[in-house]
């Protein structure tokens, strides 16, 4: 919630600039949303979905699926998951 509003902030400042300088000014500061967007690893579960505990922002065990990150408490729920991510993933 708090990061999407700064980062709502962060485009509309972009937007304006561009609007007064070249086009070039938006490929640069796309470049540095994107390495931005790396640092701030936020998983796409707010719960383990093998034992549901809820996630924290700094751990360690993560797996990607579907260009989401999911984060775990152990590399046991990582591995639970990575054998059958369907069952866990509901969209
Ligand atoms: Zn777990």
């Amino acid at each position: 919630m708090k990061s999407k509003l700064i980062l709502t902030a962060f485009l509309s400042v972009s937007l304006m600039a561009c609007a007064q300088e070249t086009p070039k000014v938006k490929h640069k500061s796309k470049t540095a949303v994107s390495k931005q967007n790396v640092k701030t690893v936020k998983f796409a579960n707010a719960v383990d979905p093998i034992c549901h505990m809820p996630t924290e922002p700094d751990m360690k065990d993560t797996a990607v699926y579907k260009n989401k990150t999911y984060g775990f408490c152990s590399a046991y729920c990582k591995d639970e998951f990575k054998k059958n991510p369907e069952k866990y993933v509901k969209n």
